[in-house]
């Protein structure tokens, strides 16, 4: 049964709430060559981003770099995967590989570069397996951080799709002749940076990352990835200069990771939208395909789901079309897009009351800290401690939605 508005409405913004209070930003403080980046505490000096440090300016050092995190990121056991990200980072650089500076030094030390990714993936793997495998309910012999495709666990395809595709970019930006954008490509300390923010908007520039016929990163960057990316840029370490609407806290869709999905799933958000025929014929919900005989949720697929918002909310379609307008530099669509939905609530909230802005951000975060700190991705979530047990379906009345589907 679907929600009223008015509790759909406050779900949205209880979850930017919480994830207002609960920040997720990677410790890019660890990272080494960052050190002089930060100040006490992980905070980000802003007056140096625009110093030159090298041949780039540390903006477009760490735009690279998490450009690099958002592509490892696709792959089984997140914490896992950053630590190594910042350890062989680390490690990399202080042999003078300094491949964000110098992409070119990564392919260069190649032989390098895959040792230390295989050296670090084994000591993580003996501190993290057992508890990946307790909250996977798998054992800690599976655990493979190379693994992000069925069949892949080699480390030398892992360094060169994963690494080096995104690292790839700015290299072919800077030595690519067909290139005919408005900036300088040889000597441009912002070089990637100036190239993303070319489009006309944050969720423009994800697409292209993605699928332009000539720098898009392809089969390397998922949807979550590209918006992963986008929101750490916009306004995770508010990396992008631009401040006109197509760059705005509201310009980009939200990542929706399967810790995303899981809680909008259980708090009754989905099903307020879409009905359960609807999603099986989408795919997103996919029977006895979960882990013990409970249906799977495929939460990519809820991407691109039509909504007919013209007919059910004609007050929100004004506001939906202006967002599209104005934030996302986009035509005038037909219908919504569901994983756009969510805007509508935060970007009235933050129009009505401009001091407590709540945003795209925002209700990531707060899906993230409430997706992995208690509701877990089994049959007994830690509802009594969740931040949102007074707002959510199957803790107050349908406990079949946290019982039976896995994502
Ligand atoms: S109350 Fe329980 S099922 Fe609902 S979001 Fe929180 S942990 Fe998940």
């Amino acid at each position: 049964m679907p929600m009223n508005e008015d509790n759909l409405a406050d779900l949205v913004l209880r979850i930017a709430r919480i994830g207002r209070e609960h920040p997720q930003r990677p410790p890019l403080q660890q990272v080494a060559p960052f050190r002089f980046y930060f100040v006490e505490g992980g905070v980000l000096n802003r007056t140096l981003l625009d110093e030159r440090d090298g041949c780039c300016t540390p903006r477009e050092i760490l735009t690279r770099f998490l450009l690099l995190m958002a592509v490892l990121d696709q792959g089984p056991d997140i914490p896992g995967l950053r630590q190594m990200l910042i350890q062989v980072t680390n490690t990399l650089y202080a042999r003078e590989v300094r491949f964000l500076h110098r992409p070119a030094d990564f392919f260069r030390e190649i032989g390098l570069a895959v040792d230390q990714i295989i050296r670090n993936h084994e000591s993580i793997k003996s501190v993290r397996a057992e508890d990946w495998a307790r909250e996977n309910r798998s054992t800690p012999s599976r655990y493979n951080l190379f693994k992000y495709d069925r069949n892949q666990t080699k480390a030398l395809h892992y360094a060169v799709a994963r690494w080096g595709v995104p690292l790839l970019l700015p290299l072919f930006l800077e030595q690519d002749p067909g290139f005919t954008l408005d900036f300088p490509q040889q000597d441009n300390p912002t070089l990637l940076l100036d190239y993303l923010e070319s489009w006309p908007s944050a969720e423009r520039m994800s697409k292209q990352l993605k699928a332009h016929k000539r720098y898009g990163l392809g089969k390397a960057i998922g949807d979550k990835a590209t918006h992963l990316f986008t929101k750490w840029v916009v306004e995770t370490f508010r990396l992008s200069r631009r401040t006109d609407k197509g760059w705005s806290p509201f310009s980009y869709e939200v990542p929706y990771d399967s810790n995303a999905g899981r809680v909008l799933w259980r708090t009754g958000y989905i099903l307020h939208w879409l009905d359960e025929q609807t999603l099986l014929n989408k795919g997103v919900i996919q029977p006895d395909e979960g882990k013990g005989g409970t249906h799977y949720l495929r939460v990519t697929n809820l991407r691109g789901i039509k909504i007919s918002l013209e007919d059910r909310a004609p007050g929100q379609w004004a506001l939906y079309l202006d967002l599209i307008r104005e934030h996302f530099k986009g035509g005038r669509p037909k219908r919504a897009q569901f994983q756009r939905l969510q805007h509508l609530y935060l970007l009235e909230h933050t129009q009505n009351y401009p001091d407590d802005p709540l945003t795209v951000a925002h209700f990531d975060d707060g899906l993230v800290y409430a997706g992995t700190r208690f509701c877990f991705n089994h049959d007994q979530p830690n509802c009594a401690a969740c931040p949102l047990k007074e707002h959510c379906l199957g803790y107050q009345q349908r406990p079949n939605l946290i019982a039976d589907y896995r994502t």
